[in-house]
């Protein structure tokens, strides 16, 4: 199988060679030439597989240029060496009678993004391997907490990679900086940034973009590349667990096989709900995904009118990983919905220059059909976290209590008795604080005493690898300016 852009169909790839280059040169995604059709047989097999094997039955359609041997070490060494609370990636747990709770962090950081870090690395090696002719790999990361940390964690002695990554000094929580501050591993890297994301953001566009610096990197055998959400191989381990989903509820027998579900995403970049689409449209049956957002409420408008408008307030919110203005995945839908290349380019260049675009009524119909968007702003996800605590006895992050209000609103607009599944992407011990005072308590400035109040309150066990974090030793403690950040990288890349 090949792979295209989705601003140039002329373009066609290898697996590898999308994964280890992270975007095709013209700007756009990578994405498959089409998509491979399973059977309601192989949906229902899944059933008695463990989640690697699941992942290893979905991810071969895709990944045809990878070896079997290549593939089932990649499954094994994400999935199955312990990562996972109990190997089990991706449990289900039961809501209601109609509704279960997908929980996507029981991996290293306790967010759902450790679900395609983990094994994005063994994918990215192995197809470097093969369509870089073995060269070496850097990966820049500037992140604002959350996928800094599962991508270190992704990343952390990966052969023929290193990586580093680019935090914004004040702009991150104090969990989060000793997170990243311990990280073990040979190949790591960790900058503080005097300013913030988006100076950290700008540095790193401008180094990928600096001639000088990727000479003096060519001379070492080394490529900078990149591990953010629009990669095709953090895309295409995210479409496992909406299979992954589907099986267990036929194990479960609350489906029967062929019985459609709703699944409902808290949605930022719009990479998790896409995944499901396509997982949909390879032939899972899907009646509805809502789309739920924070009050950074652009994609309910998007689906709501037609039109993308990015000229708005952006709000810092309760579910901070929400907080997004542009959904970059939303570009391979547009693809998917118009088959377009020079419509998704012409789309693309006016977000950039006049920050809107609205789509025709045909695609604008094609989208209402599968997607329906709903927002909840931090005062509801509040009280649903405090309302399904006391009532189901089920504690939630405020992310996924965006899901829970989504679907709320959902079924009372529209009567969908529909069996759903509501994706849940953090541990409620990621946002602590929040989570806490949406209860009704005050959290104060210690986030170790606010873990420990959850716990006590709750009675639910605090997560490994936060419990470790309040003995960790910090490693990383360089703050740099954004106009050194260069320097950092080529002293790093020689070993210094
Ligand atoms: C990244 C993230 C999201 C958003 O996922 P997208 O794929 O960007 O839509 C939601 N919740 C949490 C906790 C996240 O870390």
């Amino acid at each position: 199988m090949l792979y295209t852009s989705t601003r140039d169909k002329q373009v066609a790839v290898t697996a590898s060679f999308a994964i280890a280059n992270g975007i095709s040169k013209e700007g756009g995604l990578y994405l498959p030439q089409f998509l491979p059709q399973v059977s309601m047989e192989f949906i229902a097999s899944l059933s008695a597989l463990s989640y690697a094997a699941r992942a290893k039955k979905i991810l071969e359609l895709f990944l045809t240029d990878y070896s079997e041997q290549e593939l089932d070490d990649a499954v094994t060494r994400a999935y199955a060496a312990g990562q996972f609370e109990d190997n089990l990636p991706a449990p289900l747990a039961s809501l209601t009678e109609r509704c279960s709770v997908l929980e996507l962090w029981h991996g290293p950081t306790c967010a759902f993004k450790d679900m395609a870090l983990q094994i994005l690395p063994h994918l990215m090696a192995a197809g470097a391997k093969r369509a870089l002719s073995g060269k070496q790999i850097l990966i820049l990361v500037a992140t604002s907490g959350d996928t800094g940390k599962a991508a270190l964690e992704g990343f952390c002695d990966a052969p023929g990679i290193s990586i580093a990554v680019f935090y914004p000094d004040q702009g991150v929580s104090a969990m989060q900086r000793l997170q990243m501050a311990s990280q073990h591993g040979e190949n790591v890297a960790v900058y503080a940034i005097e300013g913030n994301f988006d100076d950290a953001q700008s540095g790193v566009k401008a180094i990928f973009g600096d001639k000088a610096v990727n000479d003096l990197l060519a001379e070492q055998n080394i490529l900078l590349s990149s591990a953010n959400s629009i990669n095709w191989g953090r895309l295409v381990p995210q479409i496992v667990y909406y299979f992954s989903a589907y099986a267990d509820l036929l194990a479960e027998g609350k489906l029967k096989a062929g019985e459609r579900v709703n699944f409902v995403v808290p949605t930022g970049n719009f990479g998790n709900i896409l995944a499901g689409y396509y997982a949909m449209k390879m032939g899972l049956p899907v009646n509805r995904f809502v789309c739920a957002s924070n009050q950074n409420n652009i994609l309910t408008d998007f689906i709501q009118t037609g039109e993308y408008d990015a000229r708005r307030n952006f709000y810092t919110t309760l579910s901070p990983s929400m907080d997004i203005l542009i959904s970059s995945n939303l570009e391979r839908l547009l693809f998917d919905l118009s088959q377009d290349d020079a419509l998704v380019s012409d789309l693309m260049r006016e977000l950039k220059e006049q920050r809107h675009y609205h789509v025709s009524s045909e695609i604008h119909k094609k989208l209402t059909d599968c997607f329906y968007g709903v927002f909840v702003n931090d005062a509801d996800c509040q009280e649903i976290i405090r309302r399904i605590q006391q009532e189901r006895g089920y504690l939630c992050d405020t992310h996924t209590a965006v899901a829970v209000g989504a679907y709320e609103r959902y079924h009372a607009e529209t009567g969908d008795e529909t069996q759903t599944v509501i994706v849940s992407t953090a541990s409620p011990y990621k946002f602590a604080p929040a989570v806490l005072e949406a209860l009704g308590e005050q959290a104060g400035e210690d986030e170790f005493a606010a873990v420990k109040r959850l716990s006590a309150l709750t009675g639910t066990s605090i997560p490994a690898p936060i419990a470790v974090l309040e003995e960790a030793k910090v490693r990383f403690t360089k703050v740099i300016s954004p106009a050194d950040m260069a320097n950092e990288i080529i002293a790093f890349a020689k070993g210094e």
